[in-house]
């Protein structure tokens, strides 16, 4: 930075540097990524910088995970051959990342069908709007913004992919977390203090976290939400005890939740492991039926265990 500079131009040309930046990178720049490639310049006119760029609507601001991204804003509507698109790049936008089905939009936007399909396939070959399969209509898609990240509710978040549920992957998971907290439990038993003992058998959703990655089992980055996600389902396994306990480093409410193995208070009794009790066509099972306990899965795995 050169010190005769005034104030006013080493902001423009900080100005003219993020700008360009941005316009390279299409997908966005992460705070941490600025951080590096403007490093010379100074922190308080980098805030200025972002600040004005976000007064003037030249920018928004996204967040995915924790990080948050700087994208320039594209004005698609300068891109609009007609009013039809107007239209349907609005009903589009105002959906956000949770998306809108085509019966929707043909219903705000009272378009025919035909019309209506034209005008979708116009937009995405214009890359304005995507068409994003959700995992809550098999075969359904929504239509939201092209730059926008669609929602867990339409992707399914960690555990799904192509709109498959991973129950493999989960498992594993699964088995792995619960391993970790065993061995933890295990070496805490050489403690002589009982309270020691207990203190040192939990751990943090971080720590489990942190263990996961260095298995390297998981392709997806896995945040400790999605680790806690599984630690729960050993909650209710009846495998793990959760607790909180006060944490001032806590970025939430102050608390962190820690969780340990634990010995199942109750076995599971024969009648438990019964598939009838939680079956959502039990009232449809007949003997001489299409859906039988002859022909049921659950129910022969039952008797053969
Ligand atoms: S036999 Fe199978 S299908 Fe019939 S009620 Fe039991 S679990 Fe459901």
């Amino acid at each position: 930075m050169d010190p005769s500079e005034s104030p006013s131009s080493i902001l423009q040309s900080a100005k003219s540097q993020f700008l360009n930046l941005l316009g390279d990178n299409e997908k966005g720049i992460t705070d941490k990524t600025l951080g590096t490639l403007m490093e010379s310049i100074d922190i308080a006119v980098r805030a200025q910088v972002i600040n004005d760029c976000l007064a003037a609507g030249k920018i928004e601001l996204l967040k995915q995970g924790k990080q948050l991204i700087y994208k320039l804003k594209v004005d698609s509507r300068q891109a609009f051959d007609n009013d039809e698109e107007n239209v349907v790049y609005t009903i589009i936008e105002e959906a956000g990342n949770r998306g809108i089905w085509m019966r929707e939009i043909r219903t705000k936007s009272k378009l025919p069908i035909t019309q209506l399909s034209k005008v979708l396939k116009t937009m995405e070959n214009k890359k304005m709007i995507k068409s994003v399969k959700s995992i809550s209509a098999y075969k359904k898609k929504v239509y939201m913004l092209y730059n926008l990240e669609p929602c867990t509710s339409v992707t399914g978040g960690t555990w799904y992919s192509n709109n498959d549920f991973e129950s493999e992957f989960v498992e594993i998971l699964n088995q792995q977390c619960y391993k970790y907290l065993v061995k933890k439990f295990e070496t805490s038993r050489q403690l002589s203090s009982p309270i020691e003992r207990k203190n040192a058998s939990y751990c943090k959703s971080s720590e489990i976290c942190d263990y996961i990655r260095k298995l390297g089992i998981s392709k997806v980055n896995l945040s400790e939400e999605d680790i806690e996600e599984i630690l729960e389902t050993l909650v209710y396994d009846g495998k793990v005890e959760k607790t909180c306990i006060n944490d001032s480093n806590s970025p939430e409410d102050g608390t962190t939740k820690i969780y340990r193995a634990i010995n199942p208070s109750l076995t599971m009794t024969s009648l438990m492991r019964m598939p009838c009790g939680v079956c959502p066509v039990a009232s449809d099972c007949h003997i001489d039926g299409f859906i039988s306990p002859i022909k049921c899965i659950y129910f022969n795995d039952y008797f053969e265990f």
